[in-house]
């Protein structure tokens, strides 16, 4: 039996769940005591934000819609100065990671409660950890007062992403428990989580392939991105997010769907390291083995499954790894130069984790 010992801080979120939680929005804005909300969203969702804005009415100061990925200081310099403009008093942010990645560069200078209504199953709205790019270069930080003071999780708004982006963002939410795991600050509270995330997530993306508007295995898949989520904000990440964090950051590949290749490969890499986490994602997902599990998954979801087809030029995978090996973090297995290398081979071909 475990010997417990740990450190638990558990973050005072207020989270509203249920297909057609929105209808709560007017009673959880006046709970935050706003008067003036300043609503958040890329310019391709501009219509759930006017839905946002007619539903809290004179609460609403305005529209910013220029949410884009990875929070550039120029976007959030702008979205501050609205919002100081407005006399906003709160910020409602409606999306997925980039829009609550706004969310969060907002709050970080000003004393804006953010109100999140997550529409991706990324997890951003879960965790305390911002980022914001400078001159090309992404800057992450940590800081309490980012974090979104309430949530509505409500699984109608995720039911016109896209199924492509709903699979990869899924399997983008299963790798923060993954990792959970096996962090070096993972405590039992987490893991419970994580794996029930995971489980959530293996039951409910299978579903929204057969029915994309399924509002069962919409509503089982958000479930399982909070955990997921709340996972990432409370434990610390390993190999498979520094991976991702590089190749998204050096070239330019996408978020979520980087996240889906990389995840088996880093998986089978850092197996024989971490038994137990492994024994528990396996299970989550009903599988024999945990990374071969995530890999059949992926495939049966018809999901990227090459870092090939993301774009990433084979030429760079030498100087991928070089730049792994730099960064120093706590992973279950040392970085081994040989094996990296072996490991973005197998993701960049698409072959099965080995
Ligand atoms: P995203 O927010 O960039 O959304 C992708 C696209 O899908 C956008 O154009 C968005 O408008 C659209 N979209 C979102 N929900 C939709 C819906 N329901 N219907 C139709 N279209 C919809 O993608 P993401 O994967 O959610 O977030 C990725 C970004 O978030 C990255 O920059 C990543 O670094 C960041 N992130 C941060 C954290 C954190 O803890 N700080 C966690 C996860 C991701």
């Amino acid at each position: 039996l475990p010997t417990h010992r740990f450190t638990y801080t558990s973050a005072a979120a207020r989270v509203i769940f249920g297909a057609g939680s929105l209808q709560h929005l007017v009673r959880e804005t006046e709970l935050l005591g706003a008067r003036r909300a300043l609503v958040l969203c890329t310019p391709g969702q501009r219509a759930e934000a006017e839905r946002v804005a007619a539903l809290i009415g004179d609460r609403c100061a305005g529209v910013f819609d220029q949410a884009v990925m990875h929070v550039p200081i120029e976007t959030a310099r702008h979205a501050r100065e609205v919002a100081r403009e407005l006399g906003a008093d709160c910020a409602i942010a409606i999306g997925g990671g980039s829009t609550m990645g706004l969310g969060k560069a907002i709050a970080l200078e000003s004393e804006l409660p953010i109100l999140a209504i997550p529409t991706t199953y990324a997890g951003s709205e879960m965790t305390p950890i911002y980022g914001i790019t400078e001159a090309g270069l992404k800057k992450t930080g940590r800081a309490a007062r980012v974090l979104p003071r309430t949530v509505i999780y409500d699984p109608e708004l995720s039911v016109g992403l896209p199924l492509k982006l709903s699979v990869t963002s899924g399997i983008n939410a299963m790798a923060h428990a993954a990792e959970g795991l096996y962090a070096p600050d993972a405590n039992p509270i987490m893991s419970l989580l994580a794996e029930e995330g995971l489980r959530a997530l293996a039951a409910g993306l299978p579903q929204l392939v057969v029915r994309s508007e399924d509002i069962a295995a919409r509503s089982q898949c958000l479930y399982g991105a909070w955990l997921c989520g709340t996972v990432l904000g409370n434990v610390g990440m390993s190999l498979h997010h520094k991976l991702c964090h590089t190749l998204g950051g050096s070239y330019n590949l996408p978020h979520a769907e980087t996240h889906t290749v990389i995840l088996p490969h880093a998986l089978a890499y850092n197996a024989p390291a971490a038994p137990e986490a492994m024994q528990r994602i396996a299970r989550a997902l009903g599988a024999d083995d945990a990374a071969q599990g995530v890999h059949a998954l992926a495939a049966g979801l018809q999901a990227p499954l090459s870092l090939r087809e993301l774009g990433m030029p084979y030429d760079e995978l030498d100087r991928c790894t070089d730049i792994a090996l730099q960064n120093a973090y706590a992973n279950p297995r040392p970085l081994e130069r040989v094996a990296l290398r072996a490991l973005l081979e197998n993701a960049w071909q698409g072959r099965a984790p080995g």
